[in-house]
C-alpha cells in the first residue's frame, strides 16, 4: 500500500495554488470537478504521492461543511489499495465504520471509498483503486 495523495479543503484552487505551486515550487497536472461529490479538484504530485486540492462546487458539498466548521486544512488521506471492494469487506467484517460499503467513481476515474473517522482515531480515509 501507498499514500495516493493528501486531499487539502481549500475555499479557492487559485488561491491556494499561489502557496503550493508558486511559493512551493509543485506543479499542478490535472484539474477536474467530481460532480458526484461536488468538489473541483487539482493534482500536484510531489515524490510518489500527491496532494490533491478541494474546492467546494456548491452550498451542500462535504467541503463546504469542513470549510464552514475548520476554516481549511487536511482533510482526508488516501490510500491506494489493488482491489477496493476486497478491502472494504475486510474492513466490515472487523467491525470498521464505512461511509461507502460500495466504490463510487472519484477523481481520474478511480475508484474510491471513504472510511469514517470514528473507526481511525479521527483521520477521514480514503480508499483509491486505480483503473489503468
Ligand atoms: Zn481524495
Amino acid at each position: 500500500m501507498k499514500i495516493d495523495h493528501l486531499g487539502i479543503a481549500t475555499k479557492e484552487i487559485a488561491e491556494a495554488l499561489k502557496f503550493w505551486e508558486d511559493a512551493l515550487g509543485l506543479e499542478k497536472v490535472h484539474t477536474e470537478e467530481v460532480e458526484d461529490q461536488k468538489v473541483r479538484v487539482a493534482m500536484l504530485p510531489i515524490g510518489e504521492t500527491n496532494i490533491e486540492l478541494l474546492e467546494p462546487t456548491a452550498d451542500d458539498s462535504p467541503i463546504s461543511k469542513f470549510l464552514e466548521k475548520r476554516g481549511g486544512g487536511i482533510h482526508h488521506v488516501a490510500v491506494e489499495v489493488e482491489n477496493i471492494q476486497t478491502s472494504l469487506d475486510k474492513l466490515k467484517s472487523e467491525g470498521t465504520r464505512l461511509i461507502d460499503e460500495t466504490p463510487r467513481i472519484g477523481a481520474d476515474g478511480c475508484l474510491v471509498a471513504f472510511v469514517h473517522p470514528k473507526s481511525t482515531n479521527g483521520v477521514l480515509l480514503e480508499l483509491v483503486q486505480k483503473i489503468s
